[in-house]
């Protein structure tokens, strides 16, 4: 067993273990874990322990879990979507392949919390191969995302036959993964991954850092090894209540994380997710946090404010407005600062 499958192996996963070293009530911990499960690596654990609400709240199971009237199981409609199960697809060149049902720390607000690290989600030869199949046969697809589930959650051996098994079908341009591993835990990220990983070039990574308190020595050399093999680091952000929807904590996030050479890519609108309306917060506040990094900071630290449509209809740019009026002949608009300008339109033909 390798360094990172022990710290994965001693992770809190029981009420009574979390309540020996955090103050919670056991009782509601238990009930919350009957339905949703916890896993809190002891790399994580330490983080909580340091920084308090912010990374708590992402992984510290929460009664109100429990009392979400209003979110939906599957908010992106993905199993409908799945031409087999664990292939989710919806735009028509590239899919989304689930190849891991586990993670190294469960998060509240998971999107696929309905299925992620639960009993429920089955992957093994019979569906791998099965989705294999349906990439061959559409040669459509130029882009397999890998997620799960977190894809680095595998070992290597297992991951290098999937990347090897996605790499000949001659239809696959980009392999990307998705895998919050880089913050959750960074020594998962060792040489001989890296060595493995550069072998299926081009491939993309997009990690997963909510706040800037995850960035630390280890994920700054867990994201520099990934950049020095050459492949290209972005970051899907959640916009979370209590945890980062905050002008100041989003604009440190997104220039720390650009120092490590990781592009933010999307900063997502929580979704409609049953067990997680406690993290929704307003648009207008998505928005306002937009407004303040747009021109304040580089434009390669900012990402698009997305949200993705209930019902599988993809990721929508929501993007603050700086056009006050636009005609035949005239745009007149705000910059960054508030200030007005006046800009000649060109005839439309
Ligand atoms: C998000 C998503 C993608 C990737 O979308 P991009 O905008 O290219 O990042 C692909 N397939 C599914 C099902 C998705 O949810
Ligand atoms: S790492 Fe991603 S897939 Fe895993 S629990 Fe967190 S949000 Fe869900």
């Amino acid at each position: 067993m390798t360094s990172w499958q022990k710290l994965i192996k001693n992770s809190i996963t029981h009420p009574d273990q979390l309540s020996r070293l955090v103050d919670v009530d056991p009782g509601e911990i238990e009930e919350v874990c009957s339905i949703y499960p916890m896993r809190i690596n002891p790399y994580y654990m330490g983080l909580i322990q340091q920084t308090g609400k912010s990374l708590w709240r992402q992984a510290i199971p929460d009664i109100l879990e429990l009392h979400d009237e209003t979110g939906m199981e599957d908010p992106l409609d993905e199993e409908n979507l799945s031409p087999v199960p664990n292939l989710v697809h919806k735009y028509p060149d590239r899919v989304l392949f689930l190849v891991s049902s586990q993670c190294s720390m469960y998060c509240r607000f998971c999107t696929r919390k309905r299925k992620v690290g639960r009993k429920e989600m089955v992957i093994d030869d019979e569906s791998i191969r099965a989705g294999l199949d349906y990439i061959k046969k559409n040669r459509a697809i130029r882009e397999v995302l890998l997620s799960g589930g977190d894809p680095l959650m595998l070992n290597d051996n297992r991951l290098e036959q999937i990347l090897n098994a996605v790499r000949e079908i001659n239809s696959v341009e980009v392999i990307r993964i998705g895998t919050r591993i880089p913050c959750t835990l960074p020594m998962r990220v060792t040489k001989k991954l890296v060595a493995m990983l550069k072998k299926y070039h081009p491939l993309y990574i997009n990690t997963h850092f909510n706040h800037p308190a995850e960035i630390t020595q280890e994920a700054e050399l867990a994201c520099s090894k990934l950049a020095d093999g050459g492949i290209p680091l972005g970051c899907q952000t959640v916009l979370l209540r209590g945890v980062n929807d905050n002008k100041h904590i989003m604009q440190e996030l997104m220039c720390k994380l650009l120092k490590l050479r990781v592009k933010p890519y999307y900063l997502f609108q929580a979704d409609l997710t049953r067990g997680a309306d406690h993290f929704r917060t307003p648009i207008e506040s998505g928005l306002e946090i937009m407004h303040h990094l747009i021109g304040r900071i580089s434009g390669m630290a900012v990402p698009t404010y997305a949200v993705d449509a209930p019902g599988g209809g993809g990721k929508i740019p929501l993007t603050p407005e700086f056009i006050t009026s636009l005609d035949d002949n005239t745009l007149n608009f705000l910059n960054y600062l508030g200030k007005p300008y006046t800009y000649p339109n060109c005839p439309y033909e």
